[in-house]
């Protein structure tokens, strides 16, 4: 189904279009001033996450990375410390918003390969109440884990997590940016996933398709914090209804296909695998995203090679050196792997 200009654009599901139907219902919304929490259409947008993550309370905030923001503000004040993963996407994607706006030190593990963050490397990374210490506040999950494969993490694991991080005082904060992928690819609902962490944010402009947006979830009190932070950050939208009215319908329309992403992925990488050259990294995928490499001595740059992929109407993303990144979305239907299997081929085996 690609883009209507022909292009397939597989650099992130953060390029999804809305659809026709998100156009028309964003013509048609009611709406009010939300910044008095009149507007009806966020209000609606609101409830609807509330019932989706099993969450007290939902704030609509402008993007992804301002939801996480304002979660790590809400949760530390200047000089405590967030624990987080070195690939998680608060670390590496976020222009270090929660030292430079929060004043937050961040405290970095590694992902494991599974993309968790090893429960002995929370407890040690906990820092007790000593003179020389900044208070530990925080624990960051991302899930689905972007970097390492858009791998989702179990229920199990987000049990395990959230119970050390509280039993050690700190709270927990999901980066569910795609966590209804993570839902669909566990066989269980986002609600399950959440239920063990103080607040989630996931995101409305990826896969779900919707042009501009993202979710904050908690308790009462934490939303009320929240809430006060996104106006203090500049982010009190007015009539907002305009963009929540396409939310609503990426998450009552869209959520249910995700596993057609999921099922693209895996036949591209399937595809894939035959091509002499290219070695599918990170797994296979479990969600909508496909990474490969290209050997260290391949005579052409990962650059050289995302340029003639181009040319021919196919765009990828590019992870790290020598690494390609293919997300699968909306517009990228069965035909779109056929034919971006077909232009890999020819451009990597020449
Ligand atoms: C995209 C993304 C974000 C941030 O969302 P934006 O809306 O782009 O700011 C946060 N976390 C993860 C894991 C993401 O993939």
């Amino acid at each position: 189904m690609a883009f209507k200009n022909g292009i397939i654009d597989l650099r992130s599901d953060t390029v999804t279009h809305p659809t026709d139907e998100m156009r028309a219902a964003m013509a048609a919304a009611p709406v009010g001033d939300d910044v008095y929490n009149e507007d009806p259409t966020v209000i609606q947008l609101e409830k609807l996450a509330v019932g989706k993550t099993g969450k007290e309370a939902a704030l609509f905030v402008a993007s992804g990375t301002m939801g996480n923001l304002i979660a790590a503000m809400v949760h530390c004040g200047r000089g405590d410390e967030a624990v987080m993963g070195t690939s998680g996407h608060t670390f590496l994607h976020e222009v270090g918003g929660i030292s430079a706006l929060g004043g937050i030190f961040p405290s970095l593990i590694p992902n494991q390969e599974d993309g968790t963050l090893a429960i002995e490397d929370i407890q040690k990374a906990y820092r007790d109440d000593d003179i020389h210490h900044p208070p530990s506040r925080l624990l960051i999950v991302e899930n689905t884990q972007n970097q390492c494969g858009g791998i989702p993490l179990s229920v199990d694991y987000m049990h395990s997590a959230a119970t050390i991080a509280h039993s050690l005082g700190m709270s927990v904060h999901l980066d569910g940016a795609r966590v209804f992928n993570a839902a669909k690819a566990l066989n269980c609902s986002a609600a399950d996933i959440c239920v063990p962490v103080d607040s989630v944010m996931f995101c409305l402009s990826k896969g779900l398709c919707a042009p501009i947006g993202s979710m904050l979830c908690g308790t009462q009190e934490f939303i009320g914090k929240a809430r006060k932070i996104r106006k203090q950050l500049g982010g009190g939208m007015r009539q907002a209804g305009i963009i929540a009215a396409a939310g609503l319908l990426a998450i009552e329309k869209m959520v249910d296909r995700l596993p057609e992403d999921h099922q693209n992925a895996k036949d591209l990488a399937a595809g894939l695998k035959g091509i002499r050259g290219l070695t599918i990294v990170k797994g296979g995928p479990q969600t909508n995203m496909v990474f490969f490499r290209i050997a260290r001595d391949f005579p052409r740059t990962a650059d050289a090679i995302k340029e003639q992929l181009k040319a021919r109407g196919v765009l990828v993303g590019l992870s790290g050196p020598g690494e390609f990144r293919l997300v699968t979305h909306y517009w990228i239907n069965a035909e779109d792997v056929a034919k971006t299997i077909r232009e890999i081929k020819t451009v990597i085996e020449g």
